[in-house]
């Protein structure tokens, strides 16, 4: 039986946060990271700090976490789940009220926690209520799985008795990226604890602050000591020793094509169990017949949506001969509509992007486009606000191609860089949305049924949307074909990630 928690630090991020608006950075000061229950610095006392992207301003600092705090966390988490702290003697249904509990305190701090990530990450406050509710919501849901975690008996003959139970794979880092920073640190933290894993999570350089209260709600929430470890750091420092520690048994991480390479082929040195989920160069397919103005407003917002830091965003616009000007025309109109700004401030529909570095690699794949043939069709504008100056945004851009040969057709830009590719018919439109090495999404815009159909079960795609482009519900699945990634996520398919299966045989004498 988990016992009540100890008393918990909170940090009040609140503290004048409430009237923050677009015109300040609220410093938070320097914030510790979570190992083994305790609030740590670094062990060599190294900090980095984090930003305010619509601003350039500093936020704060974190420790930066080097091999020596990983091996402190890893040795926490190895212990803890060694002992039986959490998955092995831990009662199933004390497990989920411990999730409940966790989502009922993400509610509590709702205003706070979509502020911070506003803060951290650039991306308006609207969105960013959105994921901090979809947080909750994954907590409850997982919370709900801890006690319906069940097992098989196959028929083996009338003299034996098989039984195959899952088990907690065991420990499990976490490896997140810095879009969706606190809702793609519960998309793994909380099916691997309903799981009855324990974890270290390594959040991204660039967004370090929500994974910091996701701990504070972790131990308010009576996770026990340990179970739950948070390293801040680089990825080459907090992030890699992680790959190459025997005691830890699973990987789990979202991020680039280039960094999902090198995991797997580390882990698999000692055969860690891992799960990838990576870039894609998603299709977005509109047919003569699709239904409009839903089609224009959903393809912009399958590549304008996050600032275009999605990794399924749709940011091939393949639009059929017929009505393509007509098409793209409407797509400008409702682009200009876009309005830059600081996230905080409630009129805004575009935030900046998440670093300087992400600013000058987009404007990089931006400069380059009329010379590798793409012609530009809009350009929005940056915000003109003064304040705004030091700030990391990329206004919205629209590009046409004849083909998918130009960089900006072929390569994930991460950012409100929109290219459309005219095609003629159906068998084009899915020979041109198969020319890629990703698989992860796909949205087709038709009245037919039956083309529906036949095109969603053509594409090789983890996800596929009919007359929409985006919606990513927790009960359902998330994942890629081919190079976007290697398992699955969300829904009841994330748990299999964290559990493994053990055959227990019993001899009945015969
Ligand atoms: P990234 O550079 O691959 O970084 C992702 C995470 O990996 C960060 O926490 C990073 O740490 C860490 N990392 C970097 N090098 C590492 C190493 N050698 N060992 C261990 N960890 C390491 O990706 P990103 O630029 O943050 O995110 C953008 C990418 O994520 C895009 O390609 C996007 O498509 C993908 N993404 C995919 C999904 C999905 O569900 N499929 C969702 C969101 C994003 P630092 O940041 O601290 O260096
Ligand atoms: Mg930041």
């Amino acid at each position: 039986m988990i016992g009540a928690a100890d008393p918990v630090r909170r940090n009040n991020y609140g503290l004048g946060m409430d009237n923050a608006t677009s015109r300040d950075t609220p410093g938070i000061g320097h914030r510790q990271m979570f190992i083994g229950g305790s609030w740590v610095d670094a062990l060599d006392g190294g900090r980095f700090v984090t930003v305010n992207p619509a601003t350039g301003a500093e936020i704060g600092s974190v420790p930066r976490g080097r091999a020596a705090d990983v091996d402190r966390a890893v040795a926490a988490a190895r212990n803890a789940f060694d002992s039986g702290r959490w998955g092995q003697s831990v009662a199933e249904r004390d497990r989920a009220r411990v999730l409940f509990r966790m989502a009922d305190l993400v509610r509590e701090r709702r205003d706070d926690l979509a502020r911070l990530e506003v803060l951290d990450c650039g991306k308006p406050i609207g969105d960013a209520e959105a994921d901090i509710d979809e947080v909750a919501f994954m907590f409850e849901y997982y919370a709900g799985w801890a006690t319906k975690i069940m097992g098989d008996i196959p028929p083996v003959g009338p003299d034996a008795m098989s039984l195959v139970v899952k088990e907690p794979v065991g420990v499990c880092g976490l490896i997140v990226p810095w879009n969706y920073p606190m809702l793609m640190a519960a998309q793994k933290v909380a099916p691997a604890l309903a799981a009855g894993c324990t974890v270290v999570l390594k959040p991204a350089e660039q967004t370090p602050l929500s994974a910091l209260v996701m701990a504070e709600i972790a131990a308010e929430a009576g996770v026990p000591d340990a179970v739950f470890n948070v390293v801040t750091g680089v990825g080459v420092e907090a992030g890699e020793p992680m790959l190459t520690d025997p005691r830890v048994d699973k990987i789990s991480f979202t991020g680039s094509l280039a960094v999902g390479r090198h995991i797997q082929r580390t882990c698999a040195d000692d055969l860690k169990r891992v799960t990838l989920e990576l870039g894609g160069k998603s299709p977005n397919i509109v047919f003569a017949d699709a239904p409009m103005p839903e089609a224009v407003s959903g393809s912009c917002l399958g590549v304008f949506g996050n600032q275009g830091e999605v990794c399924s965003a749709g940011s091939r616009v393949l639009v059929q001969r017929s009505i393509h000007d007509e098409f793209v025309a409407a797509m400008v109109a409702e682009t200009e509509a876009i309005r830059l700004g600081s996230g905080l401030d409630r009129s805004v529909t575009m935030g900046p992007l998440v670093s300087a570095a992400q600013m000058e690699r987009v404007n990089g794949f931006i400069d380059s486009a009329p010379a590798d043939g793409a012609r530009l069709v809009h350009a929005g504008r940056r915000p003109d606000d003064p304040v705004l100056a030091g700030g990391f945004f990329v206004p919205p851009m629209i590009f046409a191609v004849d083909d998918q040969r130009p960089r900006i057709a072929r390569e994930e830009i991460f950012g409100p860089v929109m290219t459309v590719i005219p095609f003629d018919d159906e068998a084009e439109a899915i020979r041109l949305a198969h020319d890629t090495e990703y698989g992860l999404a796909a949205a087709i815009w038709t009245t037919d049924i039956s083309r529906a159909m036949r095109t969603a079960r053509a594409l090789r795609a983890g996800v596929v949307w009919v007359n929409d482009s985006q919606p990513a519900p927790s009960e359902a699945m998330w994942g890629g074909y081919k190079q976007s990634g290697v398992g699955r996520e969300l829904g009841p398919y994330a748990l299999d990630a964290y559990l493994e299966s053990k055959q227990i045989y019993i001899n009945l004498g015969g």
